[in-house]
């Protein structure tokens, strides 16, 4: 297939440095299974609210609703003490092996990289991509600069105990900076190959991207955090922020932070970041794939979060199909998004939508067929 280069606003840049955000004053844990009293003590990693782990140590400060991801519910509020006090778990070093990585993601209940690893028990290529799939996010190639030596040894041990022929790790080769770090670092670890590819949308899904490379059969796929995760659980890490990028054209600078997980987007906005326009959208995950957030206030940022998009309001003239058929035609998954034949190949991709001169919103209309 043929894949197409977004066109993107050259004003939109991402601040070079991660910005560390890791004492928010208030975290708010989704459930409504709360094991804890009001003014009760909480420590870090201790699992008070439906199974999901504190990511601070304080007071269990009240209940109050909010938005996670599309859907609003109660949460349970934990006012930081700033003392990151821990759950008394011990953390482990786990020595690298096959049985040791099946152990940690079944102890961290990872299902989606459980199966990944255990689809087979050994494997003949490792593809690490660095790829994220949307315009103006950064996540995967900041954890690629942040984790550079750690992840490569990683990638290295990887390739020994699953006996893998090839090692990729794939970057875009409009990522310069981190290209040179990659190279000064990839010196000491033969068995990485440093592989480019043009910044093209739809490169940072794995049927894409293997077929790109002509890589097929017994292949391990993995983002750069999705390695990281993998990591940390080894390695008895802390697990308790995530990255996030936070750009678009209604912001003064777009940036990357690591953050508590659980933070309100709000707090994140009002300490960081300066809004300058009257009137702007809020988008989750991404401009092509994600979604309107409908209530930016209430928003929290959990582990299904990856990026915000914060862009000015433009007019869009009302809606109105002249049957040029481009959308069909660029439909990466052989779906006509007018007559939805094949609608269940859907990827969301969103193209049909991009390429529309009539302003259809044929994604949304797509989804709420599929009832996504
Ligand atoms: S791309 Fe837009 S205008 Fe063209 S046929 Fe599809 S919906 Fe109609
Ligand atoms: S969103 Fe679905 S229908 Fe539209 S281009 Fe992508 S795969 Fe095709």
């Amino acid at each position: 297939m043929k894949l197409i280069s977004l066109k993107k606003n050259l004003n939109i840049k991402i601040n070079k440095d991660i910005i560390y955000y890791l004492n928010p004053d208030f975290v708010y844990l989704p459930g409504s299974n709360i094991q804890v009293s009001q003014d009760e003590q909480v420590l870090k990693g201790e699992k008070v609210c439906s199974n999901y782990a504190s990511p601070i140590s304080g007071i269990a400060f009240g209940i109050k609703k909010c938005l996670f991801n599309k859907k609003v519910q109660n949460s349970l509020v934990i006012e930081n003490d700033f003392r990151e006090l821990e759950d008394s778990k011990e953390h482990h070093y786990n020595k690298i092996t096959i049985k040791n990585i099946l152990k940690c993601l079944e102890e961290n209940k990872d299902k989606d990289l459980l199966a990944k690893f255990k689809s087979q028990t050994t494997f003949s290529n490792i593809v690490i991509t660095t790829i994220d799939d949307e315009p103006y996010v950064y996540n995967n190639i900041f954890i690629l600069k942040e984790n550079i030596a750690e992840l490569l040894e990683l990638i290295d041990e990887l390739g020994v105990i699953y006996k893998s022929n090839h090692n990729y790790l794939v970057v875009k080769n409009i990522d310069t900076a981190i290209i040179t770090d990659c190279l000064n670092a990839i010196g000491t670890y033969p068995s990485i190959n440093l592989t480019l590819v043009n910044d093209e949308y739809l490169l940072g899904n794995p049927e894409f991207i293997l077929e790109k490379l002509q890589i097929k059969d017994k292949t391990l796929y993995l983002t750069t955090s999705e390695l990281l995760k993998l990591n940390n659980y080894l390695k008895g890490k802390d697990t308790s922020t995530i990255l996030l990028t936070i750009s678009g054209d209604a912001i003064k600078e777009s940036k990357i932070l690591r953050i508590k997980k659980y933070t309100l987007l709000k707090d994140i906005l009002s300490k960081y970041f300066t809004i300058t326009v009257s009137k702007y959208k809020v988008i989750a995950n991404g401009l092509m794939q994600g979604f309107e957030i409908t209530d930016e206030f209430n928003f929290v940022i959990d582990e299904s979060i990856s990026s915000i998009n914060i862009m000015a309001s433009v007019d869009i003239p009302k809606s109105n199909c002249i049957n040029c058929g481009k959308c069909i035609e660029i439909c990466p998954k052989g779906v006509n998004p007018l007559t939805k034949k094949n609608i269940n190949k859907c990827i969301n991709c969103g193209l049909c939508s991009y390429i529309c001169p009539g302003y259809v919103n044929l994604k949304a209309k797509l989804q709420g067929d599929k009832d996504v």
